[in-house]
């Protein structure tokens, strides 16, 4: 498989170099050459087949030969290694629950293939790596995680201060080791641009081996159409399901398009956003207009100019109507979540977590006004995540899982930096 940028369709790449590099030059992304089509009979028999095997077949031909067939069965079976329950809330509605990883939340997926693979690709190499990634909450954890104590690899994460939850913090400033937490005093945006602008500085690049963990990455980004199939396999009803996605840069949503264009039956993908609604506006307008991003309940949704935007567009060849077709947008506010988590587990008894429940409430007002269609929703993060929001809606305790419970035990180390590429570029330069 070849991938090319989506700012110069010349530059092709293999996926071993797609992985390394991260960002395309010019800040371009990596998009495949061709999506490749799963056989029916396959998707068909789906539930026949365990979800390791699922996995290596929908990957395979993303990675082609960088990775010999043993290494990629070992390193999907790794990023596989928990469960994806396909949960019932509603007779017309299920949660399928991506938070049984090591760091309760579905970027646990994309995370651990990608760490596996670059560790494969620098098997050889004698320069250290420097994984450098901006999280909104959820990234750092699951990139720190996956990247714990590997050898050759240091992880520097730059995440917005006081706007990640107490949990969020911990996992990503307790690791030690190989792993370092800056605390910027700004937004996730803020991050973002440092970040991006340290992978577009030459003198950087001399003295350092920069790659991103980003969803920009392909290696975290295809993955994540594991749990599409997933989902599918344990869906039961006859007509294919409508799947709503609480989306922030994208990434889950265009691989969940992927899958579908590889032969995964949906009947409709919802892009369900907080008040950083730019795709919704996008959908109702066909203009594209990023703005400032927001704080809210879900802040791992808090994308003002999502980076994965223009992957969607290469994925409909820039065809405005057919996006359209596809995916329908809802825009959730912050009292509209308070109100769905107390509703929804009042009532059936499960308890969504802020981003979940974006993708909940969008779900049943698409399937309100499109009788006798079915679906589910991603639960991309575990309620206790976000407890001090939780907890105050309910007006309950959430239980402690005990992974979180040995975290709360820990110290914190990070290390404050004010907003701007030079803050970034100057603690690199002195690392
Ligand atoms: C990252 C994240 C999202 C948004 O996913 P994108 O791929 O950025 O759209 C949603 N929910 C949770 C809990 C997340 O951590």
């Amino acid at each position: 498989m070849y991938y090319y940028s989506t700012n110069d369709h010349s530059l092709k790449v293999g996926f071993e170099e797609a992985t390394i590099q991260g960002q395309a030059p010019g800040k371009g992304l990596y998009f495949p050459c061709f999506i490749p089509s799963l056989p029916p009979d396959f998707i068909k028999d789906l539930n026949s087949y365990a979800k390791e095997e699922i996995a290596l077949r929908v990957i395979q031909p993303y990675v082609s030969n960088d990775i010999p067939a043993v290494e990629l069965e070992r390193i999907v079976a790794e990023t596989v290694a928990f469960d994806f329950p396909l949960v019932p809330v509603t007779g017309d509605i299920a949660s399928l629950e991506l938070f049984h990883g090591p760091t309760l939340a579905f970027k646990d997926v994309g995370a651990r293939f990608m760490s596996r693979c670059l560790r494969y690709f620098l098997r050889h190499e004698n320069k250290k790596v420097t994984v450098l990634v901006a999280t909104s909450g959820d990234t750092g954890g699951a990139v720190a995680d996956g990247f714990c104590d590997v050898e050759g690899v240091d992880v520097i994460i730059l995440y917005p201060s006081g706007k990640v939850s107490a949990i969020q913090e911990l996992q990503l400033t307790t690791l030690g080791n190989n792993i370092s937490a800056l605390e910027v005093e700004g937004s996730f945006d803020d991050c973002q641009q440092m970040v991006k602008a340290a992978f577009g500085d030459k003198e950087l690049a001399e003295k350092l081996f920069l790659t991103s963990a980003n969803s920009i990455n392909v290696a975290r980004w295809l993955p994540q159409q594991f749990y599409y199939f997933f989902g599918y396999m344990q869906w039961a009803e006859k007509q294919p399901p409508v799947i709503s996605v609480p989306s922030g840069n994208f990434g889950n949503i265009c691989a969940g398009l992927l899958a579908h264009r590889s032969g995964l039956p949906v009947q409709k993908f919802i892009a369900a956003c907080n008040a950083n609604d730019v795709m919704p506006r996008y959908l109702n307008t066909g203009h594209y207009a990023p703005k400032e991003t927001v704080p809210t309940l879900s802040n791992a949704m808090d994308v003002g100019d999502p980076s994965n935007f223009n992957r969607i567009l290469e994925l409909f060849n820039h065809q405005f109507h057919s996006i359209k077709e596809m995916i329908s947008g809802f825009t959730i506010s912050d009292a509209e979540v308070k109100r769905t988590i107390e509703r929804v587990y009042q009532k059936h008894k499960y308890l969504p977590d802020p981003h979940g429940a974006v993708a909940y409430l969008a779900l049943e007002r698409y399937l309100q006004s499109n009788a006798g269609q079915k679906g589910f929703f991603l639960e991309t993060a575990h309620p206790i995540k976000f407890n001090d929001t939780v907890e105050e809606i309910i007006g309950e305790t959430v239980a402690l899982p005990f992974s979180i419970q040995q975290l709360l035990s820990k110290e914190k180390k990070s290390i404050k930096l004010k907003p701007g590429d030079a803050r970034l570029k100057e603690y690199l330069m002195e690392r």
